[in-house]
């Protein structure tokens, strides 16, 4: 059965240019309850260990700089079929492929700086919402 809960993060480039208002309106308005915040910042080494998946793709060096180039907000986010459902609204990696009313389209300016990220599957949904939050810091 599909889980209940996604982990998201704004990432630097649309905090960087204040959408955290309208991105989190947008999350909202999809009927997603937010059940833990943070604006907070990550070290280089919190990057790498986020993106250890990726550490063999030839975007890992420069993922890994931008994500510790800014602050981020990191969330845990609540809904019925959490995780598939936020992939629908933040739309495709690529801005450019993004359909008309995802999060990416309205905000991400390329496939790098890519607005938002959301979990791909109820496992990683746990293990990110494990890495930014204790569970006393989730309220449901
Ligand atoms: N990324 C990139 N170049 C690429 C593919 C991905 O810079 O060709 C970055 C982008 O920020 C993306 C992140 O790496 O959000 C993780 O990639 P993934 O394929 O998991 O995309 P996502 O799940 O975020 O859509
Ligand atoms: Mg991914």
């Amino acid at each position: 059965m599909a889980g209940n809960r996604t982990f998201t993060m704004i990432k630097p480039d649309a905090v960087e240019k204040n959408y955290i208002g309208g991105i989190l309106k947008m999350i909202n308005d999809a009927g997603f309850k937010i059940v833990a915040m943070k604006y907070t910042k990550l070290s280089k080494e919190q990057a790498q260990k986020f993106y250890e998946v990726h550490a063999e793709r030839p975007f890992y060096g420069e993922l890994v700089d931008y994500m510790s180039s800014g602050p981020i907000v990191a969330a845990v986010l609540e809904k019925d079929n959490a995780v598939e459902d936020f992939r629908k609204l933040i739309g495709a990696t690529d801005p450019a492929e993004a359909a008309e009313g995802t999060i990416r389209k309205s905000y991400a300016e390329s496939k790098g700086k890519n607005a938002v990220h959301g979990s791909d599957s109820d496992e990683n949904a746990t293990i990110e919402s494990n890495f930014h939050f204790k569970p006393e810091e989730i309220f449901a």
